[in-house]
């Protein structure tokens, strides 16, 4: 069977998915942001991902930028790390851009992922091999596309994509960090994964998982 277009619901179940990849790997998380932050990313991450739960309860799936918005704008009021303002910014932008519809075809998923990573950028200004979280989501968005380009069901193109966020996660070991608190490290930075990069990639993970499980 090829996937060729995913529905507000499958979108919910990606978003529960994460929820409860971050739940799982909390301490993962925290261990990687104490090495070059201050060890708070998993408590973070767990937060908001506990809150966009509460908050989306039970009920029945809207639209997606109903979805997605309320993600978002649970994230930004919930996260006091700088993690909360950007991830709540790459779904309130994903949302935007996929609109007031209950189901998208590969090309929107596309067009409305690489909206949220653009938004990422124009509030955190991050660039490639800057050590931070656009290390992992920029190859994933950029796997996505190649697949469909390449003509690959959803399914496929999903499962590169999280493929490219974990390789971007790995490579960011030896980076020294440009950006965000890692950054006052300098040097020391090295030597470690971002962390963002590592949630990141749950995230991709848990769409891949979501889009072939639907
Ligand atoms: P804080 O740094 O405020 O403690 P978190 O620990 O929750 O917040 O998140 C840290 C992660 O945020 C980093 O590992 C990095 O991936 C990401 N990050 C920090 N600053 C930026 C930025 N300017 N652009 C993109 N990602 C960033
Ligand atoms: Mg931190």
């Amino acid at each position: 069977m090829t996937t060729r277009t995913v529905t507000t619901a499958t979108l919910q179940d990606w978003i529960a998915r994460f929820a409860a990849a971050v739940a799982e790997k909390r301490e993962w998380l925290t261990e990687l942001d104490s090495a070059i932050g201050d060890a708070d990313h998993g408590a973070n991450m767990a937060r908001g991902m506990t809150a966009v739960t509460e908050k989306l309860g039970a009920g029945a799936p809207g639209t997606v930028d109903e979805l997605l918005k309320t993600v978002g704008m649970t994230l930004v009021s919930s996260v006091g790390g700088a993690s909360g303002p950007l991830y709540g910014t790459f779904f309130l932008r994903t949302g935007m851009t996929a609109g007031a519809v209950t189901e998208l075809d590969a090309g929107a998923l596309a067009a409305a992922l690489r909206a949220g990573l653009d938004g990422i950028v124009a509030r955190g200004k991050a660039e490639a091999g800057d050590k931070t979280l656009f290390d992992a989501m920029s190859p994933a968005v950029d796997a996505f596309d190649a697949a469909l380009a390449d003509d690959a069901d959803l399914i496929a193109a999903a499962q590169a994509a999280a493929e490219a966020a974990a390789r971007g996660r790995d490579a960011t070991l030896p980076l020294v960090a440009r950006k965000g608190r890692a950054s006052y490290l300098g040097e020391r930075s090295a030597g470690h994964l971002d962390p963002g990069a590592a949630s990141t990639t749950l995230l991709f993970e848990a769409l891949a998982a979501a889009i072939a499980e639907a």
